[in-house]
């Protein structure tokens, strides 16, 4: 079976969506803050930073994703923040690899099931 990992820039692109979290995190937190302090200028703009960072890091973190439909075999992508809110589960696989499951709805068979990342 073709080996299909991306080349070395994955880890940089994981740290970099590591960082992009924390910062929607606590830009989100600032503005919970500012809102209860009534600072709402603050708030607006620690919100704002936060759906900003927010909607720049959720398809970096799942860009290049395709999964492939259990019963079709159809390989697919998905809207990042579709996927967002959708069940995921990993597990190993007999080599001791982590595989990766989000339940999905597939674009050709229209079934939904917990589809497999490629
Ligand atoms: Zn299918």
């Amino acid at each position: 079976m073709k080996d299909e990992k991306p080349p070395q820039n994955t880890d940089i692109k994981t740290i970099a969506v590591i960082v992009l979290a924390c910062l929607t995190g606590i830009s989100a937190a600032f503005s919970v803050v500012a809102a209860v302090n009534g600072f709402w200028v603050e708030f607006g703009v620690c919100l704002a930073l936060a759906v900003v960072l927010f909607t720049v890091t959720c398809p970096l973190a799942y860009e290049g994703d395709t999964y492939q439909c259990p019963h079709c075999g159809r390989k697919f992508r998905v809207n990042p923040y579709v996927l967002l809110f959708k069940r995921k589960s990993k597990c190993s696989d007999v080599n001791g690899e982590s595989v990766k499951y989000a339940n999905l709805t597939c674009p050709d068979c229209g079934k939904e099931d917990m589809c497999k990342r490629l």
